[in-house]
């Protein structure tokens, strides 16, 4: 019979939180007295992380490891997840901790009160740098602005999802896989639970800057051509400015006597102007990389083996 809740959670090389994650996510559905399994995908760990779930596997029946290939990514790694899950409502949630289960209840309750998703809203994020509290906050708003679906601010892929959102998310072919924007972008009736995010319980960040501003371009590109609109824009601009400039030096070079020195100026808008080229060369670049994604049509992550308990019979 399948479970009322499923809990999806991603996990890359999280062996000092994991056994924490599991007894608190286990007490919680507990509470919730209803079926439940916990679907942990491994994505790829170099770590102790699937030793440790599939050794709760053994003798826990709601517990599943999907364990991938290597590593593929976050997103890849929900997707896996809301694919593999069974339940009616599904809950998606870090391993890290950061955002409580135990907050659960209360999105079950507005679920059974007929919402299709309701999502976790930060109210306030503890523990993290600055620098992550404020490139977080201006993420989610230039996001917001570049895209024209309705994503809400400060929200993750903390939520709860119901089984129609997920097939209907499941169903969608795209292999960039933006997961809160897709869940958007499908619609049905969605509603904000806020909570405060709490510190890491243990471990590091697995999003390094790097990964942060991939993440960004991914959730614009696969959401949005306003960029592209934005080069058109920009461009014309900046040819305007040029062509203004250039009568004025006509006029200087035709009607006054003011020789043109002006050397530094030329090679500072030369400069300038190619360099807005190039940019927008590789704006176009990204956009055409991720059709080349696409069109290979590889698969989105790669499992390797799935282990839960045997079913006694
Ligand atoms: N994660 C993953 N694959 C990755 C990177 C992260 O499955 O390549 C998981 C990670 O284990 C965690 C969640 O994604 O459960 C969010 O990562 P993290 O907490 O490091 O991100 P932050 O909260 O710092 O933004
Ligand atoms: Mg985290």
């Amino acid at each position: 019979m399948n479970p009322v809740y499923s809990v999806v959670i991603p996990m890359f090389n999280e062996e000092e939180v994991i056994a924490e994650t599991y007894a608190r996510l286990t007490r919680v559905m507990q509470e919730m007295a209803e079926p439940y399994e916990l679907v942990f995908v491994n994505d790829g760990s170099r770590d102790k992380t699937a030793e440790i779930i599939a050794a709760f596997c053994a003798d826990d029946g709601a517990v599943r490891l999907v364990d991938f290939s290597r590593n593929f990514g976050h997103m890849p790694a929900i997707s896996a997840g809301m694919e593999y899950a069974r339940g009616d409502a599904i809950f998606i949630i870090d391993a890290d901790l950061q955002d409580p289960p135990e907050i659960f209840p209360q999105m079950a309750k507005k679920w059974r009160e007929g919402f299709h998703v309701v999502y976790g809203q930060r109210e306030k994020r503890e523990g993290e740098s600055l620098f992550k509290k404020v490139s977080a906050k201006i993420f989610y708003r230039f996001i917001r602005r570049m895209t024209s679906v309705d994503m809400p601010v400060d929200t993750g892929e903390f939520r709860l999802i119901d089984r129609k959102v997920c097939d209907a998310v499941n169903a969608l072919p795209e292999k960039s896989r933006y997961i809160r924007g897709l869940v958007s972008w499908v619609g049905f009736r969605q509603t904000a639970v806020l909570y405060v995010r709490q510190e890491r319980f243990a471990g590091q960040t697995k999003y390094p800057l790097r990964k942060m501003i991939a993440f960004a371009m991914d959730a614009v590109a696969s959401f949005s051509y306003r960029p592209l609109k934005l080069a058109t824009t920009l461009g014309l601009l900046i040819s305007l400015t040029g062509f203004v400039y250039l009568a004025i030096i006509l006029y200087q070079a035709l009607f006054t006597c003011t020789t043109v020195p002006g050397w530094a100026s030329t090679t500072g808008i030369v400069v300038f102007t190619q360099g807005i080229v190039l940019m927008i060369l590789g704006l176009i670049g990204e956009y055409i990389g991720r059709i080349y994604d696409e069109i290979k049509n590889r698969p989105t992550y790669i499992v390797r083996e799935v282990i839960e308990k045997k079913s006694e019979v």
